[in-house]
């Protein structure tokens, strides 16, 4: 199997750090919120697949760039890197989190189900949100502020269950992760920080689209979701350190194989990436 933006081997994630760490300073700072399309050079890593698949690790890549910047120039991505993280850490010590997404996602039916493959499928009409749900279903993979866009939009405008979004993000995102996704959700939909909501504006999406989209229409105001009481925080598992003289499975799940998604554009990007990131000297 193979994906022509993220080649899944571990060469592959080096090359991508390598060509990114010398853009991981100030460029990264400044522009790291503009989606320029599918096809255009990004001031983000786009290593996120690779870290999801462990082809590399968070060490590696703090590492790599902080031997090209200091901490303060690179603070923004590794801040970053950290969200990712602290959402691991964060969803670990509350597993019924997880369970309660899932009997959500289970449970909720929708009065009107084509509402939903409209959204799946780009059919809304919302300029913007129909490309991004194209570009998910192509690519397998959308900006982080996109994520954010359309959840909002998911959420406020549309008013479809947050969870049959997330359920939608993790069928389709190259990177789709139970922590970064499940609580970016929540927290779009302002059960993660209780009350605070997070609302997709014409005015913002204009400005880090470089003018792509100008959607009409959207929610102007974004009332948070409630939930009932969280259970408390669990303890941390003990570990033991695995005995490497006993016999051992090694287990492939559906979701390691699930990287064959074809967007032919999206191959020229890498060595666009490639070109631009050696000029930019950080
Ligand atoms: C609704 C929504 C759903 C999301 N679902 C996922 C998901 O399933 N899997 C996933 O890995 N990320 C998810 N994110 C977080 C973020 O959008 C992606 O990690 C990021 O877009 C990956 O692109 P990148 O590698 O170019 O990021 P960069 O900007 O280059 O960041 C470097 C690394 O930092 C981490 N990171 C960056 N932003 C975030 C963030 N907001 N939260 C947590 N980690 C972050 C990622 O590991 C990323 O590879 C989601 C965000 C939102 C708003």
């Amino acid at each position: 199997m193979t994906h022509p933006l993220f080649p899944p081997t571990r060469e592959a994630a080096l090359a991508r750090l390598r060509e990114f760490a010398p853009c991981a300073g100030a460029r990264y700072a400044q522009s790291r919120n503009t989606d320029a399309g599918p096809d255009a050079p990004s001031a983000a890593s786009r290593l996120s697949p690779y870290l999801r698949r462990r082809l590399i690790t968070e060490e590696e890549l703090v590492s790599a760039v902080l031997s090209e910047h200091s901490l303060q120039a690179a603070e923004k991505f590794v801040q970053e890197v950290l969200w990712r993280t602290y959402w691991k850490g964060w969803l670990e010590l509350r597993p019924s989190v997880w369970a309660r997404f899932l009997a959500t996602r289970d449970r909720t039916s929708l009065a009107d189900a084509r509402a939903l493959a409209d959204a799946e499928q780009g059919r809304t009409g919302i300029e913007g949100f129909d490309d991004w749900a194209r570009e998910l279903r192509e690519t397998g993979y959308l900006h982080n502020h996109v994520r954010m866009w359309f959840a909002s939009i998911w959420i406020f405008t549309l008013r479809l269950p947050w969870a049959l979004g997330a359920d939608f993000f993790l069928r389709h995102l190259i990177d789709a992760d139970p922590a970064s996704n499940t609580l970016s959700w929540r927290w779009v939909a302002g059960l993660q920080t209780a009350g605070k909501t997070y609302l997709a504006t014409q005015e913002n999406i204009a400005r880090y689209t470089q003018g792509r989209f100008a959607p009409k229409g959207l929610a102007r105001a974004a009332t948070a979701l409630t939930e009932a009481p969280l259970e408390p925080v669990r303890p941390v598992r003990a570990l033991t350190a695995a005995d490497p003289a006993t016999p051992a499975l090694l287990l492939v799940t559906d979701v390691a194989c699930r990287i064959n998604l074809r967007h032919q554009n999206l191959a020229r990007v890498d060595s666009d990436c490639g070109n631009r990131e050696r000029q930019c000297g950080g």
